[in-house]
This record gives structure tokens, C-alpha cells and sequence, in this order.
């Protein structure tokens, strides 16, 4: 199990970690704001609907870098927000509300009782997602509308301070008065300004300011009357609300830079005049079929999906390690079933051949594993480092399988649990009670669905329900039942 250093007061840095900041477009060597303390903020999920792959590379990114910084003596306290209202289809004021989409879609009404209830749904999906992915739970989960005071009075601030003018449809931020605006991404305001297309709301002085209140029927009270805060404010507000007035490390997807998150280091810096983030990191994108991830296109791939086809949170887990953050990738599934695959071989090196028993994991291995890793975190370095590892004849297999399962506590791809449940994981079941001639069939299926072959899986399957068994897929191998 993975354990946090708490409560250090020196700092017991292992080494240093390098990570590449968008502000500067360097590789930096990271430094905390307190000696040993680290405050991390990811942009969350916009509940309306359940999370795509695209959306849990985020997380599974953010999750490494959170293991990395504990694994090199780092306590950390981190913040995923769950944005419940008001984020638009478009990140700029353009586009509808993705929760009233959501409401519409599922045939419930326009209230606020029935978006609260919509986002419950999908949490409790999203929570279950980053479950069987292992990404490690934050230390607080931030939910929008439980902080709409919070983000009115941030609102009343940049109000009182200036920085904000009102419209007949809402409140604005006045980039002019933040002259620092754009610099995430280097946004170039004056081509903004002529490039714009033809401005759909004619009160805003710049293309680039941006609502932090919208008035409408629905919503929270407020001194500029009904309506709900701008999408960019909740995080600002959550995370100064949860992590303080300045953070280390602030992440999202790179399509968050030019507008969201340059919005959010605006209200933050103009209410404070603080500093509001050391390092901006940005994890790639993923593409289906090198095209964007989308409902419209009706390509959009979830977690259930994976599972349907066999696929468990470690799969994906371990495909989306072997390539870098800051890389795109293109999810196939044939891709998706090599990492199967491969992962497959190294659990059957823990649990089957070493039989999970461990001897103090090799050093050089481990410290060459940690080094990539603390470079940017370089996943691909670091399995490349694994099988190395494995195939190297001068390694006993306990001190191989010790340095697997120390390697696992960044990876976390399943090397490291109890051995009935590693063993459980390979799809070998309990056979005591089962008739020989089910667990024959069995076996058979668990055969053509790791070789993808779903026809003759739902065959088998098939057969064995006609012998009175139910199957159930698990992420540990299948569940047996009797059918009464
Ligand atoms: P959203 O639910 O749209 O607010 O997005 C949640 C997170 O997923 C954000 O950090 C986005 O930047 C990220 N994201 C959205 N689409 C993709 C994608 N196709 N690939 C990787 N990350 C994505
Ligand atoms: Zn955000």
C-alpha cells in the first residue's frame, strides 16, 4: 500500500524533481512555496454526463505527479474541484450550459434541486472511475455549488477593487485593468481583439473579458440579482477557499490554457495581488482515431466501455503510463489490448512464477526508475526501466518482484496487491465448488476475451448461462453465480 510521510519538518527531498511549467515553457526544478508542503489544484469534471477516457488521462497524469512528489518526501495536500453548474459547451461565454444540456437530455426539469441530483449521478460515476483507475482520493473534493458564497464574495472583491463591470446580461472581468492578462500560453490580446469574430455580446469592452456573474432565471441570489458565478471563478474561489492564496501546482487538460486558466490566475491576483501559481501543468490530449474526443461525433469511450470489453482500470492505467503526459494519444483498442497483454506478463511474473514472494528490491533499477520518473514525470522511461529489469539473467526473482512492487507504488497497476487477489486478477477463480465442465468453459472464455475475441466470449458465456451459471465481469476475473 502506498503510504504519505506525514508531519516531517525537515525536508527529506530524495532527489530533484523536474517538471515542465507552461508560464515559463521550460523544464523547471521544482521548488515548494513551504519547505516540505506542497498545494495542488486539477481542474475537475463537469458532472452533466459520465467522464470519457480523455477526461481520466487528466487524473491519471495529476495522480502520478501527486505519488512522485509524496515518493520524494513531499506531504501533499490537493484539491479536485467538481464543477456542478455553469460551465458552458464553449470556455469563453459563448455556447449552452452543459448541466441544463444534461437536464434536457435525461428529461428532467430546469431546476436547482434537479441539477443536484443530475451531479450526483455522475459523480458517484466519476468516483467509481477514478477508483478502478487507483488514482489516490484528494485531500478535499471541491463542489461548486457548495461554494457559491465563497464565490460571490471573491466576485464582491474584484467588483469593489475595479476590476469588474456590469452588462444587461451579467458581471465582467475587465482584462484592461489586469495588465499581466494572457501570459499562460502567451495569448497575443491585440490579434484577440482583431481577430475576433463578431462579437456576440456587445457590451463587453475586450473579447477576451469574461463573465464571473451570469444573470438568468436560475440560480443564487446575489447583488446583481438571480443568476450564477462565471465557470472561471469556482476554481479560483475553491482553491484559495481549500489551499490558500497561493499554491505549487495547478493542473488541467491543455485545451484549460488559454481562457480558464488565464482567467483564473486574473481574479486570483487581482483580489489578492499575490503570486497565484508556481507551476502550471498541462497534460495532453487524447484522441479516438486522430480526432477529438466529442459527444456530437459520438466517439466518446467511458470507463464502463473498457469494462464491457474486459478491459480493467489497470489496462488502461498501464496504457496511458506509456506515453508521456505532454504527448498526444491515440486510443485504439488494439493498442489497449498489447498493454493488456503486457501487463498480463508482468502479473503472472508477481503472482504466478515469483509467487509474490520479495527480497530488497535492486537499487540501480530502482534508482534509474526513480530518476525518469522525477524527469518530467518520463513513464515511458520508467517501464522501459521495468523490463530491463525484468530480463536482466543476473536478478534473482524475489529481488525482481521486490523492485516490481516498489516500482508499483508510483505505477499502481496492480503489481502489488494480496496475492489471492493478484492471482484473482489473472481470471483464476475458486474452483472448489464449480463442476469440472464449467470451469472448462470458463477457462475458455477467460482465454478468447484476454485474445479479444468477443464473439466467442458472449458464446461461451452463453453456454454457461444455459448450464445454470451467471458470469460477472470484475477487474479481478469473474464472478460465478448460480442462477436459482
Ligand atoms: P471537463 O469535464 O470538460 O471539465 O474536463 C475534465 C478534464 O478533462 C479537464 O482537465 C480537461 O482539460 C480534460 N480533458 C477533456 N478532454 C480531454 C481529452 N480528450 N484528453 C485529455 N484530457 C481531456
Ligand atoms: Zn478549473
Amino acid at each position: 500500500m502506498f503510504t504519505q510521510i506525514f508531519g516531517k519538518k525537515t525536508p527529506v527531498h530524495v532527489r530533484d524533481i523536474k517538471l515542465y511549467n507552461t508560464e515559463s515553457s521550460k523544464i523547471e526544478t521544482f521548488e515548494p512555496l513551504n519547505t516540505n508542503e506542497v498545494k495542488m489544484y486539477s481542474c475537475g469534471p463537469t458532472v452533466y454526463d459520465y467522464a470519457h477516457i480523455g477526461n481520466l488521462r487528466a487524473y491519471v497524469f495529476s495522480d502520478i505527479l501527486k505519488r512522485v512528489l509524496i515518493h520524494n518526501g513531499y506531504l501533499v495536500k490537493n484539491t479536485i474541484n467538481i464543477t456542478d453548474f455553469g460551465h458552458l459547451t464553449d470556455d469563453g461565454d459563448a455556447g449552452e450550459d452543459k448541466m441544463m444540456k444534461g437536464l434536457k437530455r435525461d428529461g428532467l426539469p430546469i431546476t436547482l434541486d434537479a441539477m443536484r441530483q443530475l451531479s450526483d449521478r455522475y459523480i458517484k460515476a466519476f468516483k467509481n472511475d477514478i477508483e478502478e483507475l487507483r488514482i489516490l482520493p484528494p485531500t478535499n473534493w471541491a463542489r461548486a455549488s457548495d461554494y457559491i458564497k465563497k464565490q460571490i464574495s471573491l466576485i464582491k472583491t474584484l467588483e469593489e477593487k475595479g476590476f469588474a463591470y456590469e452588462t444587461s446580461d451579467g458581471l465582467y472581468f475587465d482584462i484592461a485593468k489586469f495588465p499581466k492578462y494572457g501570459r499562460l500560453g502567451k495569448i497575443d490580446l491585440k490579434k484577440l481583439k482583431s481577430g475576433a469574430r463578431l462579437e456576440i455580446n456587445t457590451e463587453k469592452k475586450h473579447p477576451a473579458d469574461f463573465a464571473i456573474w451570469k444573470k438568468g432565471s436560475l440560480g443564487w441570489e446575489s447583488r446583481w440579482g438571480t443568476g450564477f458565478p462565471g465557470w472561471h471563478i469556482e476554481c479560483s474561489a475553491m482553491a484559495m477557499d481549500t489551499l490558500g492564496k497561493q499554491i505549487d501546482i495547478h493542473t488541467g487538460g491543455i485545451d484549460h490554457i488559454p481562457i480558464h486558466h488565464n482567467a483564473e490566475i486574473a481574479q486570483s491576483e487581482a483580489a489578492t495581488g499575490k503570486k497565484f501559481v508556481k507551476y502550471w501543468l498541462h497534460g495532453a490530449f487524447l484522441t479516438i482515431d486522430s480526432t477529438k474526443v466529442s459527444k456530437s461525433l459520438g466517439n466518446t469511450i467511458t470507463m464502463r466501455h473498457l469494462m464491457d470489453r474486459g478491459f480493467s482500470g489497470d489496462d488502461y492505467r498501464y496504457w496511458l503510463l506509456t506515453a508521456h503526459y505532454r504527448s498526444t494519444v491515440n486510443f485504439s483498442w488494439d493498442a489497449l489490448k498489447a498493454a493488456k497483454q503486457a501487463l498480463f506478463r508482468l502479473k503472472r511474473y508477481v503472482y504466478e512464477e515469483y509467487k509474490q514472494k520479495t527480497a530488497t528490491p535492486d537499487t540501480t533499477y530502482l534508482e534509474k526508475f526513480d530518476e525518469k520518473i522525477a524527469n518530467d514525470l518520463d513513464t515511458p522511461g520508467a517501464i522501459a526501466v521495468l523490463w530491463d529489469m525484468i530480463k536482466d539473467d543476473s536478478l534473482d526473482n524475489k529481488t525482481k518482484c521486490g523492485t516490481l512492487m516498489a516500482m508499483d507504488e508510483i505505477l499502481d497497476i496492480g503489481l502489488s496487491d494480496n496475492l489471492y487477489e493478484g492471482v484473482r486478477s489473472l481470471g483464476v477463480i475458486a474452483t472448489d465448488e464449480l463442476p469440472e465442465k464449467i470451469q472448462e468453459l470458463i477457462d475458455r472464455r477467460e482465454a478468447a476475451r484476454i485474445a479479444c475475441n468477443w464473439t466467442e466470449a458472449d458464446l461461451l458465456r452463453d453456454a454457461i448461462k444455459l448450464k445454470g451459471y451467471d458470469l460477472e465481469d470484475t477487474t479481478h476475473g469473474p464472478k460465478v453465480t448460480k442462477v436459482e
